[in-house]
């Protein structure tokens, strides 16, 4: 396949930028068109210069339907609201979609999943390669198990992040939830203070941590009388993510309409 035409919108954030230099030293990408926010103070600076490598003449642009004219994939790495709007702006102008943006609420998830029946996106809450075998893991590991092994995620980030419990950790017990063939809004603890009561049998709990710079680490626990699996991933660089971004898109170009994951990209099996 040849080169990958590579968008990328909220290209001034701490993923854009990264998404950049990966794109770059991918090869197979050439970055054609770059956004951020109305009014934010780099618009109009090239947008390989912020990111630390040399000029490309990519102007950062406050139009993101520019963006999609000019790119065969775009990468959003933004917040939600912004994400959903972009969705629209790919089916107009037919354009791939990767989407990594975590925190969308329900309805915002079936805008995605709508505007997927016109387009390719792929969306995945985490885009390394270790974390979704950490997913193909957990699934296997609960349909193996009883749900006499209780289930709880925890997850640790930097102090910046916005949303709780991680896209990732709610990634996670959905995995478990499937390979236990329930439904994870029903079993799903988190948050739990004060006088809660003895454990429910079949609960998936979630424990959220924050603090410095800590890219991302997630723990499933297994736990029964007497013993106890872990399946811990710890990401100690952003750029992994970034990373699976740039693959995703190397990936998604040229693809049928579809919402796909980076099982998909990878060729993961559950
Ligand atoms: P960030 O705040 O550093 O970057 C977001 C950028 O989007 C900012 O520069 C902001 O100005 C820009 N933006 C906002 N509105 C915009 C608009 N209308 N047009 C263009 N740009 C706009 O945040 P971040 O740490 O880069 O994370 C971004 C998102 O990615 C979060 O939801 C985070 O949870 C998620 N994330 C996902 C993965 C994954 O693997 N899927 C990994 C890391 C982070």
């Amino acid at each position: 396949m040849s080169g990958v035409n590579i968008g990328v919108v909220g290209c001034a954030g701490r993923m854009g930028q990264m998404i950049i230099r990966e794109a770059d030293a991918a090869g197979n990408c050439t970055l054609t068109a770059a956004s951020e926010r109305p009014g934010h103070p780099d618009i109009g600076k090239d947008a390989s210069v912020l990111s630390g490598l040399e000029p490309s003449g990519v102007e950062i642009a406050e139009d993101a339907g520019s963006v999609f004219a000019n790119s065969d994939v775009v990468v959003d790495f933004t917040i939600p609201a912004v994400s959903v709007d972009n969705t629209s702006l790919a089916v107009q102008h037919k354009t791939a979609l990767v989407l990594g943006t975590t925190g969308f609420d329900s309805e915002q998830e079936k805008a995605i999943e709508s505007a997927a029946q016109e387009i390719p996106i792929v969306w995945a809450p985490n885009m390394s390669l270790g974390v979704n075998l950490l997913f193909a893991l957990t699934q296997k590991v609960a349909r193996t198990l009883s749900d006499d092994w209780d289930i709880e995620i925890v997850e640790m980030h930097h102090k910046h992040k916005v949303d709780a419990p991680s896209g990732t950790a709610l990634g996670l017990g959905r995995a478990a939830a499937e390979g236990r063939n329930v439904d994870l809004e029903k079993v799903m603890q988190s948050g739990r203070h004060g006088h809660t009561g003895a454990r429910r049998k079949g609960d998936i709990g979630f424990a959220t941590l924050r603090g410095g710079d800590v890219a991302g680490d997630h723990s499933v626990i297994f736990a029964v009388e007497g013993e106890r699996i872990e399946l811990t991933h710890k990401a100690g660089t952003r750029a992994v993510f970034a990373r699976g971004a740039v693959r995703a898109a190397t990936w998604a170009k040229g693809r049928d309409a579809g919402l796909y994951t980076m099982f998909d990209v990878l060729d993961l099996d559950a």
